[in-house]
């Protein structure tokens, strides 16, 4: 039940009820429940561990107001810019723009993170914190209580729960699939295979250990602890990733398990968020050796499951470069399958990833635009096509350019791939 406390300067709201539904609109929009403190200069929001999830500043240094900073379970800021709402929209598919403090592959964006409001909120929210509790001294105690264990979830404690959430999962999720945007990022790891089948030249993330199957145990295991470290804001979640860089190549027997366990267990569609959400990477073999039981299986377990590939190019001395051992024949022959996968089911989407990057053997945009332009009559609604730029931490006009030239040509959805950790 939301409960209201206040004085002439500070505003606590608990249990406020967001959006029940992932939406795309243009502006801020918060989901599930969580509670509020409001002062004359910030915004902070909190989940129902009591634990930061989101601050806004309120000063007139705050770059926009409709901007705001999001804390993740695996300890990083990330500050949403709307950057003129029509670029960011068309770019990635979302009206705000994910801003990371590490290296990344953006090649738009700003630099949020050097303004000194952003600056201050990230470093000095849990001091806030304490004065907001000093000040309202005297709180019933259902606020009382909120604040004293606000106050004890410290950024200390919040790193201790991002490693335990590594440890959990066997290791940080480093590279989140795209299609996660669709619930901002709000996934719950689990780990049913590591490695992957390919070990690619041009990959940054690739580890050395080969292709390996978690238990069926250890995945029960896995469930149970997270269960145990997301605790009440579980409520807030409907959506599962299934690890690592390959699930898809786990098999449909180790994957509708999981899949199961996740749905019992952790109550993904019983959340405070309508439908269920899964999410897993495929590659061009483990989905050309999938058969049709395991789609018709995952269209009837959840709302949604988006399966994405790694394609890269469909020219063979690209793929040569990349050092990505498949032939064109196999893309092609995939890019045929996930087509006919997104035309038989409602709710399932395959999508795909494509490299971009200015040095690049020639034949690779041609090859591109012979798939996702000249396959098609007309604009599909589904089969959504990432572009990867290759490039860390170079925003380039003339990547922009080149990849607002091959959105317009696609007959796919076509977005960038902003390359984001958990
Ligand atoms: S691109 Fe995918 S398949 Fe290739 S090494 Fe990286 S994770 Fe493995």
């Amino acid at each position: 039940m939301t409960e209201t406390h206040g004085n002439k300067d500070t505003l606590i709201t608990l249990y406020k009820k967001g959006e029940d539904s992932y939406t795309k609109i243009s502006y801020p929009v918060r989901y599930g429940v969580y509670s509020e403190i409001r002062t004359r200069d910030a915004i902070l929001h909190f989940n129902l561990n009591q634990e930061i999830i989101r601050a806004v500043g309120r000063t007139r240094q705050w770059i926009h107001p409709n901007e705001w900073l999001k804390h993740t379970r695996g300890d990083d800021w990330v500050y949403y810019s709307n950057g003129g709402y029509a670029g960011v929209f068309e770019a990635t598919g979302e009206y705000y723009l994910p801003n990371l403090q590490y290296p990344t592959n953006a090649i738009i964006g700003g630099k949020p993170f050097k303004e000194p409001a952003v600056k201050h909120l990230t470093d000095a929210w849990h001091q806030t914190l304490l004065e907001i509790r000093e000040s309202v001294n005297g709180a019933p105690s259902p606020v009382g209580r909120f604040l004293e264990q606000a106050c004890a979830n410290t950024p200390g404690i919040l790193v201790k729960r991002a490693r335990r959430l590594f440890e959990i999962s066997g290791g940080r999720v480093t590279v989140m699939p795209p299609d996660a945007r669709h619930v901002d990022y709000d996934i719950i790891p689990l780990t049913i295979s590591q490695g992957c089948l390919y070990k690619c030249r041009f990959c940054r993330i690739k580890t050395d250990q080969p292709f390996a199957l978690k238990t069926r145990d250890e995945i029960t295991q896995q469930v149970l602890a997270l269960k145990k470290l997301y605790n009440k804001d579980i409520a807030n979640y409907n959506s599962v990733f299934l690890g690592e860089h390959d699930a898809l190549a786990a098999g449909g027997d180790l994957i509708v398990f999981a899949a199961e366990q996740s749905l019992e267990i952790l109550g993904l569609d019983r959340s405070n968020l309508g439908g269920s959400n899964l999410f897993l990477f495929g590659s061009v073999d483990s989905l050309l050796n999938t058969g049709p039981e395991l789609f018709d299986r995952l269209n009837r377990l959840f709302s949604h499951t988006y399966i994405n590939i790694g394609l890269e190019s469909a020219d063979q001395e690209t793929l040569d470069k990349l050092g990505k051992p498949i032939t064109v024949a196999k893309v092609e022959q995939a890019f045929e399958t996930i087509q006919a996968i997104n035309h038989r089911y409602p709710n399932i989407e395959v999508t795909s990833n494509f490299i971009m990057d200015e040095r690049l053997p020639a034949g690779h945009y041609p090859s591109f635009l012979r798939l996702v332009r000249e396959k098609f009559s007309h604009d599909k609604p589904k089969g959504t096509i990432y572009l990867s730029p290759l490039t860390i931490d170079r925003p380039s006009r003339e990547m922009v350019f080149e990849f607002n030239r091959l959105k317009v040509l696609s007959r796919l959805p076509t977005f960038l791939y902003i390359i984001q950790r958990l």
